[in-house]
This record gives structure tokens, sequence and C-alpha cells, in this order.
């Protein structure tokens, strides 16, 4: 038997998701580098990895953003592919584009399909081409006199978007007209202040809609396959707090089309890796907002339900190899939910909550799955997202995962950071939660403390 070729993959993040790859290398067979700042050298993904560089001093800026500092390490420990996570990096052309021209491998799609996506006003487009119902809105608008003229099409209540938006940033509410002109002024410098790129496009609010998206995967052969839905609908300012799988209530037909529209636009461009195609369902409706050309945070729900590694199918695919499974071998199992515990005072405006994780007894049990960066002892630093774990139930159905959801929180002990816990705790006995299908609007409706 030959051996097979060495490959070494370069974990181009932190916290939860740098663990989360260097596992799925291993179980591949693959070795895995870490890299990290100054505030993380003593971090759980440093130890599991094979090896791990510096990458620069705090401030993600000068460290996780750092193309040249990252693309170094890689050099330099050896690397053959570079996975780059979420967040930080990962959407960006420029970065795949220069790990490809230091004759590396990236772990996703090409510069260019990452380019067409991530450019929202464009990624539109195309889900028009591919014959996906897509939010009614319009193009890019120059200028305030262009707004007012698309907003008399579009109507009011509308958004106006940033089209290089994301992380729920860049998004605004404008009510009536005499509130256009102000609001694309200042939508406009956010834009270009926050994200380098001042464009801004309109879409209608959709105010009673679900958030539904599919998880994708492509190959490089050709195939493209759907692993079912997600719903992300409790968000607190377009952040999403919990996710399920799946869509409680969704009814067959419904899924269907939603799951091949999003194949559909998959392969209008040829998608290699995984992604997210995001939809706003009201009713019987679904359209288009948006595609992520990433792992997604709340994957593990989508692996609980259809028993699948899916950091692993991003291996498989960057080497080149086909996929592990067909459509027809995805199946729905129960129900998943994922909880986004942060270290945050949701008492306190969800004000950042850094500090020693003094304690951090984590749960287990039947059905239960624990992501997270973190062991007891280690430090959430101010400097980046407050995820501190995730916490993930299985069940054979949803009243099965959510009873499991309230044993695990329940024994989640974590001293030293104010969490979200207990807020997760007041959600899943919630009524209108438990009835299942509420909307995006529905938690910040609600009280925002635990009750
Ligand atoms: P998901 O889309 O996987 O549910 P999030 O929307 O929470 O996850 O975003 C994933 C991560 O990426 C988070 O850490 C978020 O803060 C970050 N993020 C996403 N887009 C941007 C962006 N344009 N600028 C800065 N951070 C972003
Ligand atoms: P991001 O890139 O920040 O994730 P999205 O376009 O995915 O931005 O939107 C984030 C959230 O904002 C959605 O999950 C939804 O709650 C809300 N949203 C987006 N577009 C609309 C819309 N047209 N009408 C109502 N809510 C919307
Ligand atoms: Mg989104």
């Amino acid at each position: 038997m030959s051996a097979a070729p060495t490959r070494r993959v370069l974990v181009a993040n932190r916290g939860e998701i740098a663990v989360r790859v260097i596992r799925a290398a291993h179980t591949c067979g693959w070795e895995a580098v870490a890299v990290h700042s100054d505030a993380d050298a003593d971090s759980r993904w440093v130890v599991l990895a094979d090896d791990a560089r510096r990458i620069g001093p705090s401030p993600a800026r000068r460290s996780y953003l750092d193309i040249d500092a990252v693309l170094e390490a890689a050099r330099d420990s050896g690397c053959t592919h570079v996975h780059p996570g979420y967040g930080f990096l990962a959407e960006r052309p420029e970065f795949a584009r220069r790990v490809t021209e230091a004759g590396l491998t990236y772990v996703g799609p090409s510069a260019e399909v990452i380019e067409s996506m991530g450019d929202k006003a464009a990624a539109r487009r195309t889900a028009e081409q591919a014959g996906v119902p897509v939010v009614p809105g319009s193009g890019v608008v120059a200028d305030a006199a262009a707004a007012r003229a698309a907003a008399a099409d579009v109507g009011f209540p509308l958004l106006i978007k940033a089209a290089a938006g994301g992380g729920g940033r860049g998004i605004r509410v404008v009510r009536t007209d005499d509130e256009l002109d102000d609001a694309v002024a200042t939508a406009q410098a956010e834009a270009s202040a926050s994200f380098g790129d001042g464009s801004l496009y309109l879409e209608r609010c959709i105010e009673n809609a679900r958030h539904i998206e599919v998880q994708v995967v492509g190959d490089t052969h050709g195939n493209v396959v759907h692993f079912f839905e997600r719903d992300c609908s409790v968000q607190r300012r377009r952040q999403k707090l919990l996710e399920e799988a799946p869509a409680p209530g969704l009814a067959a037909t419904l899924r269907d089309e939603i799951t091949s529209a999003a194949v559909r636009l998959a392969a209008e461009v040829g998608y290699q890796g995984a992604g997210t195609v995001e939809f706003l369902v009201e009713g019987q409706a679904f359209y288009f907002i948006e595609m992520n050309t990433r792992i997604q945070v709340e994957h593990p729900i989508t692996e609980m339900v259809t028993n699948t590694d899916l950091v692993a199918e991003q291996l498989r695919v960057a080497a080149g190899e086909p996929l592990s499974v067909t459509q027809d071998d995805i199946t729905l199992s129960g129900a998943a939910v994922e909880f986004r515990i942060n270290a945050e005072d949701p008492e306190q405006d969800f004000f950042p909550s850094p500090g020693e994780l003094v304690r951090f007894d984590s749960p287990n049990g039947p059905g239960v799955r624990v992501d997270s960066g973190f062991v007891a002892g280690g430090q959430i630093v101010p400097y980046y997202d407050s995820l501190v774990a995730k916490v993930v139930v299985h069940g054979r159905d949803r009243d099965e995962a959510l009873a499991r959801a309230e044993q695990a929180l329940t024994e989640f002990t974590v001293e030293g950071v104010v969490t979200t816990r207990d807020l997760h705790l007041s959600l899943i006995a919630d009524e209108a939660f438990r009835a299942g299908g509420v909307t995006t609007t529905w938690f910040e409706e609600r009280s925002t403390g635990p009750r």
C-alpha cells in the first residue's frame, strides 16, 4: 500500500472554528498548523495543532486579518492548504487569490466566485439568472436621487443594504420617504468606513419573515448537493442567537423548492466547497438574500441531522476528491438546535464580558455536543468575537432536542465571565419559541432580558 501524500493545512482562524478544523484535519489524516496573535499564545487550538506560528500582536487587523503574516506562516510551516474558517479573511477574494498565487490550495471556492457572491448586489443578479426569487429591490444606487427613484418602485418600509456588508452590519431600515436622503448619506459613509466600499442597494423590508438557509457543498467533479435547511430566525441586531435544523413546520413542498433553488444557484456559478444560501420565507413565498461562501457558525446542527462531517467534506473537495455522499445518501434524522454561548451580558444590552474562565464545566450526555475554543483557565480576550462555546443538541424530534437542551444548558457552568446561557434557558421556555416558527423580529419584540 502506498502512503497517501501528507497534506498540511494552515488554519487561518482562532477560537472554536480553529479547533473544529484541526479535528477534521486529523480525522482525514491531514496535519494542521495553528496561527495565533499574542493574546492567543496559550490557546487550545495552538495545543491541539501539530505546529503553530505567531502572526502578530493582539488586534485582529495586525494578526488574523494580516494576509502577509498568514501567508508567511503557511509557507514557513510547509503547508499545502489554507482553511479560512469564518469571519476574518474568510470572504475576502484577495485572500483566496493570494493563497493560490503562493502555490497553496484555498479550502473554499475560487476568488472569482467569492467576489461574485460577496458583492450582495451582484449576487442578486446571479440569483435572478438562476431563476431564484430575490427580495424585490434595486441594483446599486449611486446617490440620493437614484435611491429616491428606486424607492418609489420598492415601496416602504425598505432596507438600505451595503453591497459589501456582512455579520449583520451595513443594513438600515427606512420607514418613510422623508427619512431616505439622510439614511442614504449615513449608510454610504458607514459602508465606506467599515467595508471600504460605499455601494448601496435597496430591498423591500419583509416584516414577517423567517430566516431559512440551505447548506450546499460542491466538489471539483461537477456535483452540487444540499444538506437541507437551518432556521436562524432568532436574531438580535440581525445576528443569530440560536439556530435549528430542520426548520420547524416547513412544508415538504416548500422545503423541496428552497433546497433546489439553492442547488440551482450554486450550480449556476460552478460552486466548489461548502456554502450557505440564505432566504427569507414569508408564508409560502421565499426570497434569496445572500450567499455566504464559507463554512457557517451553525454548521454543526446540519451535521447532527444529516450525520455528516461538513468540514471533512470541505477538505475532501480541496484535495480534489469527490464528495463522500450523493444527494440520495443525505437524509434528515431528528432535530438539532445550536445555542451560541457568548461572553456578553444580556442584562447590560449584551455588553461584552471578557475575563478568565475560572470555571468551565461543559455539559455532555446523549445527543449533546459542545464546540469551544477554550478550556477552564482560558482567557476570553476583548479583541475578538465573544463566542465562548456552541452548545449543540440533537434528539429524535424537536421536543427531545429541547428537553436535552434544557438539561445541557443547566449543566453548563461558566464562572469568570457573564454569558448568554440563562437567556437561552429563558428562550427555550418561551411558549412562542416552543411552538416553532418565530420570525426574525420576534426576539427583539420580546423583552430582551431573561424572564
Ligand atoms: P454565520 O453567517 O455563519 O451565521 P455570522 O453572521 O455570525 O455567522 O458571522 C460569522 C463571523 O464573521 C462572525 O464572527 C462575524 O462577526 C463575522 N463577520 C461576518 N461578516 C463580517 C464582515 N463583513 N465584517 C466583519 N466581520 C464579519
Ligand atoms: P448579513 O450579510 O449581515 O448576514 P443578510 O442580508 O444576510 O446580511 O441579512 C441579515 C438579517 O437581516 C437577515 O437574517 C434578516 O433577519 C434581516 N434582513 C435582511 N434582509 C431583509 C429584508 N429584505 N427584509 C427584512 N429583513 C431582512
Ligand atoms: Mg446573512
